[in-house]
């Protein structure tokens, strides 16, 4: 019998007016449920923070796990293979990626996830790396990992905290001239997720998460950049999506 994909892909951790993770706390109880005792969180994304510190940031946040920091135990890939969940924090994508594999992590996150069942929790960096690849990080390349491939737990890239700012006389690419550039290249679809929304996968679905958290709705979107091959020439759409809507139809297509 073939076990269901559980996964929690958040775009952010913090929003400016709550304390660290306070948005997401209840998200995160709820989809790991009562039978989760231990929790390993992997702080690799950090950079200019402490892992210590940032363990310590994690476990004040959601004190209702049992989670320790990967960095504290005496075996990376026993730590992966014994726990109940795992948890990505965000920071630097390219970081983060470039430990994982420096760590063999990937097969063996990989295995838990998809193999066991086992839930992936994620924020920024911790959902991008969840993808097939990082191509549509925010973050600068600081240091270059082996390969650009991921974890592949879904089919489609995710660009975290998107927002469609582009300040006045501002001459630079906007987020979506990013990904419009970036589509036709990969023609893999992106979900671009605004900050204190998610996407929770479970076995085929795939549903946007928005908790009620008082902001317009142009403010916090979901939008999924999706490449067509036509007859006529292929064609990239722009897709926006409700709150609460399945987006299995629309990536797996
Ligand atoms: N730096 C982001 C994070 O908070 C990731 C991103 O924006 O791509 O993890």
């Amino acid at each position: 019998m073939s076990v269901s994909r559980r996964l929690l892909l958040l775009s952010n951790s913090t929003m400016s007016d709550k304390p660290y993770m306070e948005w997401s706390k209840d998200l995160i109880y709820q989809f790991l449920g009562s039978n989760v005792k231990n929790v390993v969180f992997i702080p690799f994304a950090g950079v200019s923070i402490d892992w210590d510190k940032y363990e310590d940031k994690v476990k004040t946040a959601l004190n209702k796990l049992n989670i320790t920091s990967i960095h504290k135990t005496r075996n990376y890939l026993e730590s992966i293979a014994t726990s109940d969940a795992i948890m990505i924090g965000g920071g630097n994508t390219f970081h983060l990626l470039h430990q994982l594999q420096h760590f063999n992590l990937i097969d063996a996150i990989r295995k838990r996830v998809i193999d066991d069942g086992i839930p992936y929790i994620g924020w920024s960096a911790g959902s991008n790396v969840a993808t097939p690849d990082i191509g549509t990080t925010n973050d600068m390349p600081i240091i270059w990992p082996q390969t650009e491939s991921a974890l592949n737990l879904v089919n489609y890239n995710i660009n975290p905290h998107y927002n469609e700012w582009k300040p006045e006389g501002h001459q630079g690419e906007s987020r979506s001239d990013r990904l419009n550039e970036c589509i036709v290249v990969k023609k893999r679809p992106i979900v671009a997720i605004s900050e204190g929304l998610a996407i929770r996968v479970e076995g085929d679905q795939h549903i946007v998460v928005a908790p009620d958290l008082n902001i317009p709705n142009n403010k916090r979107m979901v939008k999924i950049w999706k490449h067509n091959k036509a007859a006529n020439g292929d064609n990239i759409q722009v897709i926006d999506i409700s709150y609460g809507q399945d987006i299995a139809p629309i990536v797996n297509n």
